[in-house]
């Protein structure tokens, strides 16, 4: 099935740095952060800003510290919390409209659905409120929390077991206190994993809005497919694009599955599967979940006026007409679980194919084999981004270093 696109994803192509970028000055001894709270720090020499829109020679002479390939939710994070600090930025998508998974997202900030409850999955939350913070609350999240629960009861008491054992916040609700929190749904669960620090966030205006603040701070735009990485023999980061060839001091794969290719263009092997899921967006006429439900049956949560989004996940060799399928069978057990008569009107769905990396550990470091190259392909990219982006910070103003790959 096709991507499609979503939320009128639409950003101007080749688009240069416009605004004036903020004065550079020289490195803190305090450790930059998302909130831009610390100084800016410098990499590399300062050179003065072009402006108007750029001829390819152009492009390829002016000065990048970092370049960005992919702008999708986790590119263009990093791509803000890099200029953010003071980072010279390009930024390259084959697509200016994002042609990627971002579009396809739940929009689900969760950090206790993974079985690793590793350090960037526990810091995730902060990151995002900082990142928030930071823009004004311009990503509009909804920060109500979310409740998981199994068919079985002693399926969810394991899995609030097993999540408060890796430090992911999660508290028991029994049937009462889960109706307060969820008037609307009629049949209960006797007991659910409630975590209230979770939120949720609509993937292509998070993805646009960092596009646009990003631009602000200086980051230069390029639509172009990359073709091709490399190590020039000046150490710099060599990207081969339609626009030309750009150098620079460190390149990020945020191109999703599309990064094992360039990875093993300078010899290093990513093990990424691409994994299908549904999304399904349908309008009801009654209220229905006030916050993200995930249950047996269906995955939800409130959107926009009335309507709500649903996802799922999705096996290829389950055949072409399955997603249909199993959208409506989850349409048919919110209407019972919620005791809604009329039907449930189906706006919209598609399937997006989710980066996977196989070991189940999101990537997230530089190559051994070309440190100038430092990937972030991650399974829950959403959720992710502005911790992936803290990290990449660190890194390349030398207050952290991230694993080798
Ligand atoms: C149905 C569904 C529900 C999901 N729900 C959630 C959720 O609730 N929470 C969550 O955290 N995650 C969720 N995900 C996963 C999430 O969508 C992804 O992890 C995330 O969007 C990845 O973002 P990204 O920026 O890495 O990739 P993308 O959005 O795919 O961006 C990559 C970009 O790279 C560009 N690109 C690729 N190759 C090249 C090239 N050679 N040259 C130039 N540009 C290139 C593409 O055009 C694209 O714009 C869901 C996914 C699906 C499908």
């Amino acid at each position: 099935m096709m991507l499609q696109r979503a939320e009128g994803e639409m950003v101007t192509a080749s688009m240069p740095g416009t605004a004036n970028r903020p004065g550079i000055r020289s490195t803190s001894t305090r450790q930059p952060g998302i909130d831009g709270s610390a100084s800016r720090c410098r990499v590399g020499e300062v050179r003065q800003q072009r402006r108007g829109f750029p001829r390819r020679r152009d492009l390829e002479q002016t000065a990048t510290d970092v370049i960005v390939i992919g702008s999708g939710a986790t590119g263009a994070t990093i791509a803000y919390v890099l200029a953010h600090n003071g980072i010279r930025v390009t930024c390259i998508d084959l697509d200016a409209r994002g042609a990627g998974v971002t579009a396809s997202a739940f929009g689900w900030i969760c950090t206790t659905h993974n079985r690793i409850g590793s350090e960037l999955h526990r810091e995730a939350i902060a990151d995002f409120r900082a990142l928030d913070a930071n823009l004004g609350g311009a990503l509009s999240i909804s920060w109500a929390g979310s409740l998981t629960w199994f068919q079985a009861p002693e399926h969810t008491e394991s899995y609030l077991r097993r999540q408060q054992g890796l430090g992911l916040p999660t508290e028991a609700v029994d049937a009462e206190d889960f109706g307060r929190l969820e008037p609307s749904l009629r049949r209960r669960p006797e007991i659910a994993a409630y975590a209230p620090q979770e939120g949720a966030v609509a993937p292509g205006r998070m993805r646009r809005t960092l596009l646009a603040a990003a631009r602000d701070n200086g980051v230069r735009l390029v639509e172009a497919p990359v073709s091709e990485i490399a190590v020039g023999i000046d150490g710099r980061a060599q990207v081969f694009s339609d626009a030309g060839v750009f150098n620079a001091r460190y390149v990020v794969l945020a191109n999703e599955l599309g990064a094992p290719r360039l990875a093993a263009q300078v010899g290093t092997v990513l093990e990424v599967e691409s994994s299908p899921a549904i999304r399904y967006t349908f309008r009801a006429t009654a209220p229905l979940s006030r916050r993200v439900l995930s249950g047996p049956d269906y995955e939800i949560r409130p959107w926009h006026r009335g309507t709500y989004l649903g996802a799922a996940d999705y096996v290829t060799s389950e055949g072409p007409h399955r997603p249909v399928i199993r959208v409506h069978r989850a349409l048919d057990a919110i209407r019972r679980d919620f005791g809604v008569r009329n039907p449930l009107q189906l706006l919209d769905f598609r399937v997006g194919y989710r980066p996977m990396p196989t070991a189940g550990r999101p990537y997230l470091g530089a190559l051994r084999t070309a440190p100038q190259v430092l990937v972030a392909c991650m399974h829950a990219g959403i959720t992710l981004a502005p911790a992936a982006a803290r990290r990449v910070l660190h890194h390349i103003t030398g207050t952290a270093e991230l694993a080798s790959i």
